[in-house]
């Protein structure tokens, strides 16, 4: 007999492990969570270290995904690591928790069509649910959570670069102040970190399911979906890639943005034209899937220093969340990432001959791009569909000069009293170098893409309901990254976690 559950989890990543945990506590549903890489219980992915993030990086717990070459980048094609393990993005990622701007949480409900699930009250109930922000004398705890199961701490032994550098946007006129907490324009800060108070990483794996696993869930690892079961409009469960079918009520994707629509092209979900033209058979209509994928960029801004500036294991030590005023909205849309030289992220033409011991890195990362791709069927291979990956990187003139302020703010920074010793030599871009050419030879990914299934308030426009049920079929939700409309000012798997929260309480009613 076919294995049957009530819902099937399909990926145990940021979402999925939240999704999972929630509805199999808040019911007697038997749940079937589906994971396409491993268990991710070895130390690279429990000790937060630089050198465990390059021992996950472009392994087998990595997707790898590459994009088509990208216009605004000179052509090139870049990768976008995702996780391939339990805990997902949220096992190999830079840690960093940022909730994001006020505004961002007033479009998507706007987007939403005013649905109470995406009203920003109800995101901040959230986050403060999940949180253990674990600071002394929390002078915030009205904003800020101090009971949840994601525990944050602000950078531990932090550089004395760092510390130079908050003091050097202090000196731009810049607040020293929380991130995220009442305001988050202008604001610089020791960056937020996920980890517990043994220095741990706290994956949603880990905060949620490790050691904790309820008995109305199952948890099946290197089984990776291919497909949807779906009939008369209703999907009833899923087949692996070894063709093993299994049957279930309910389904929720949380494979994440770049994989959750590669499921719905090969089950027959799509624009029926572009499905046509593959020889795909159409099982329900939805113009939206692989849409609006949107993406954050960041590039190295590094400098060779003239006295130590200390030592870090994280990729980044502080941030300054700020903006460009080239956009109408009042959003931040640049956030500039600070860190001690991470030895093997300054690109080897900058590094001079004599060799680099002593620097300091600023990222830049484009917050609010303007610019939009798409994820698109490539072809068809033994039955099975490959995708365009196009975020679209500085598609629009209006980001390159947003990005282009984004190192101006950056150098105004290093030419500050505190930061002067840190930054005696730009290495890269380099006082001689174009910095529009700079950014579009080394701009990259960091790894957010977001959006290819958005929520919206009209089938006209949208591939999901507020309620994250995938519109024209019955019984299949999607709750991750895809879901969410428009990139956060921030990094975004605070908000991620947050959605799961709504959608978990939504999928149990
Ligand atoms: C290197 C890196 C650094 C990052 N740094 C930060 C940071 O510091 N702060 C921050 O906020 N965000 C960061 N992010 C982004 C953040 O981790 C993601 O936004 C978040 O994990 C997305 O959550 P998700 O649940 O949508 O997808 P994921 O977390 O990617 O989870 C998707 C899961 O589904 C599984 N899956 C996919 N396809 C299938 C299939 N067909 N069958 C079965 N399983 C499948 C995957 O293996 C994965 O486990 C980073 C991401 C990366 C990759």
């Amino acid at each position: 007999m076919n294995e049957h559950y009530d819902y099937i989890v399909v990926g145990g990543g940021a979402a999925g492990c939240i999704v999972a945990k929630q509805l199999a506590k808040r019911s007697n549903a038997n749940i079937l969570l589906i994971e396409a890489g491993d268990n991710g219980v070895d130390d690279r992915f429990r000790i937060p270290s630089i050198e465990n993030l390059f021992k996950t990086w472009f392994t087998d717990a990595d997707w790898q995904i590459k994009t088509t070459p990208q216009r605004g980048l000179n052509d090139r094609e870049i990768t976008i690591n995702q996780g391939k393990v339990l805990g997902g993005g949220a096992a190999i990622n830079a840690l960093m928790y940022v909730r994001g701007n006020k505004l961002n949480f007033e479009e998507w409900f706007r987007i939403s069509g005013g649905d109470r699930n995406w009203s920003p009250e109800n995101f901040e109930k959230y986050f403060k649910e999940l949180e253990s922000f674990n600071i002394d004398n929390l002078d915030n705890s009205f904003t800020r959570g101090n009971n949840g199961p994601i525990s944050i701490l602000k950078t531990p032994n932090p550089s004395f670069s760092s510390t130079a550098f908050i003091k050097g946007c202090v000196e731009n006129g810049y607040l020293q102040g929380d991130f995220n907490g009442e305001k988050q324009n202008e604001i610089v800060d020791y960056m937020q970190l996920i980890i517990n108070k043994n220095g741990e990483r706290c994956s949603t794996y880990r905060a949620f399911i490790e050691g904790i696993i309820p008995k109305n869930l199952t948890i099946k690892c290197l089984s990776e979906v291919k497909r949807l079961i779906i009939k008369d409009e209703k999907c009833n469960g899923v087949v692996l890639k070894d063709n093993q079918q299994i049957n279930a009520d309910k389904v929720v994707l949380c494979s994440g943005a770049l994989s959750t629509p590669k499921i719905l092209f090969n089950s027959g979900i799509a624009d029926p034209v572009e499905l046509e033209k593959f020889g795909i058979q159409c099982t329900a209509e939805n113009k939206f899937i692989g849409k609006n994928l949107s993406d954050h960029l960041r590039v190295m801004i590094a400098y060779e220093s003239e006295i130590d500036p200390g030592n870090t294991e994280f990729l980044c030590e502080a941030a300054l969340f700020t903006r460009s005023f080239l956009q109408e909205s009042n959003e931040v849309d640049l956030q500039i990432n600070f860190s001690a030289g991470v030895q093997g992220f300054v690109p080897d033409e900058f590094i001079p001959e004599k060799g680099l011991s002593n620097s300091v890195i600023f990222v830049p990362v484009l917050a609010r791009p303007t610019s939009k791709g798409n994820i698109s069927i490539k072809e068809m291979i033994n039955g099975e569909c490959l995708v365009n990956i196009d975020p679209n990187y500085l598609g629009n003139e209006l980001d390159l000069e947003i990005y282009k302020k984004g190192v101006d703010i950056c150098r105004k920074i290093a030419e500050s009293m505190a930061m002067k010793e840190y930054c005696k030599t730009e290495l890269c871009p380099g006082r001689n170098e174009n910095v529009e050419d700079y950014l579009k030879n080394y701009a990259s990914t960091i790894w957010h893409p977001v959006g290819t299934c958005s929520i919206g308030d009209s089938y006209k426009n949208s591939a999901c309901s507020p309620d994250f049920k995938l519109r024209g079929i019955n019984d299949l939700y999607i709750v991750d990254a895809s879901v969410i409309p428009t990139l956060p000012s921030g990094n975004p798997q605070a908000s991620i976690f947050a959605l799961s929260m709504i959608a978990s309480e939504v999928l149990a009613k």
